[in-house]
């Protein structure tokens, strides 16, 4: 299961330094895929500059202009995303096609409630509702790919409202698999008797608490039921929390694929569970003596870097905190006017406020076994 976010400044070549380090951060986070709008050429040429300087896979999204496909394939992209019935004429699918299969770039095939075909959109609401009108424009755009046997392909499906992401998603799930459509089906035939890779996500979630809410309720059924093989959580805020919004949300499926069985638990909540730092932290109370509101704002980019197996605490105060948190790796607690570090239930460090992140960050180095392993990432 795949996590990607999308960058979400200008392509520019002001600071490809800056940018280079940024994609290797949010690699380590667990960005498996960066996506990258690509306006024009010039954007295709600070993209393709990029592409050879990281490792993490990125993704050209292109409207309209089939030469920016073209030259962005001149680079080591990992993906392109286009629609073929938005580049124009077929001898210019075509050549996108042709140059794909030469180099092996899969095409994503993005259809949005937004901005359906106008034909189908006006379809909804007489027979047929939206989430059978994103299935159908995803399948009239596949269709213009058979045509041409391209089918090294991922689709997406994507509303802002909740209901509409399921159901499409359940249905071209349904439609592309090779078990045979419901008799009851009105949609129209699959273009492909193969399973077709979903891309999954919620479109205009919102800002960081909504779109996280949004997108967790959208997606957590879906993957718990086994659909979807990438996952993006769009929100109004930074790409490094659509990366934690995708960890916690794969984490909150896996537990349910568990609880509900069905095609995901097992070997498919397994797909679903990844490595890395577990944090549990108070919300705060009148009790406190530690700021965990700033702690968590200071330490959440780095905790998520981490590539151990790894359960933080983070608690207000030591009415709740070593105790309750006993299970954690290390925690870090308020104690009157002193903050405790502890490590298993065990405090290992009592030191005044200012000392509390140097001391957490030594102690993490600790628990963590190597500072090399923590140095190689930058974190220092
Ligand atoms: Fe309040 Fe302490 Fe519980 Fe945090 S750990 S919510 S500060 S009682």
């Amino acid at each position: 299961m795949v996590i990607q976010t999308m960058w979400k400044d200008r392509l520019s070549f002001s600071d490809i330094d800056g940018a280079v380090k940024r994609i290797e951060e949010l690699m380590s986070m667990g960005c498996a895929v960066l996506r990258f709008a690509v306006p024009d050429l010039a954007a295709a040429e600070v993209l393709g500059c990029l592409s050879r300087q990281v490792s993490m896979p990125l993704v050209a999204d292109i409207h309209f202009d089939y030469k920016i496909a073209l030259r962005c394939m001149d680079f080591p992209i990992a993906k392109i995303r286009i629609n073929p019935g938005n580049i124009g004429g077929k001898e210019k699918v075509k050549a996108v096609l042709d140059k794909a299969v030469e180099k092996g770039v899969p095409i994503r095939i993005g259809v949005n409630a937004g901005s359906l075909p106008q034909d189908i959109r006006e379809r909804v609401g007489q027979g047929r509702d939206r989430a059978e009108a994103l299935v159908e424009a995803a399948e009239r755009e596949l269709a213009v790919f058979d045509e041409f046997g391209f089918t090294n392909v991922v689709v997406s499906m994507k509303a802002s409202n909740l209901a509409d992401t399921i159901k499409a998603n359940r249905l071209f799930t349904k439609a592309t698999d090779t078990e045979p459509l419901s008799p009851k089906a009105t949609l129209p035939p699959p273009h492909s008797p193969l399973p077709v890779p979903l891309h999954i996500g919620v479109t205009e979630a919102g800002p960081l608490i909504t779109g996280v809410a949004r997108s967790g309720a959208a997606l957590v059924p879906l993957l718990a039921q086994g659909i979807g093989d990438t996952i993006r959580v769009s929100l109004s805020d930074s790409m490094e929390n659509e990366v934690i919004a995708a960890r916690e949300i794969l984490g909150a499926a896996a537990e349910m694929s568990e609880v509900g069985g069905g095609p995901a638990a097992g070997a498919g909540a397994a797909r679903l569970k990844r490595d890395g730092v577990t944090v549990i932290s108070c919300p705060r109370c009148g009790r406190h003596g530690f700021d965990t509101h700033g702690f968590c704002e200071r330490w959440m980019t780095r905790l998520y870097a981490l590539d151990k197996n790894i359960t933080v605490a983070i608690m207000g105060c030591e009415v709740n905190g070593p105790g309750e948190a006993r299970h954690a790796d290390i925690g870090i607690t308020g104690a009157g006017d002193k903050v405790l570090i502890f490590r298993r239930g065990e405090i290992v460090r009592t030191v005044t406020s200012t000392e509390a992140d140097t001391a957490f960050e030594e102690e993490l180095i600790q628990a963590t076994r190597g500072k090399e392993q923590l140095a190689r990432r930058d974190l220092i």
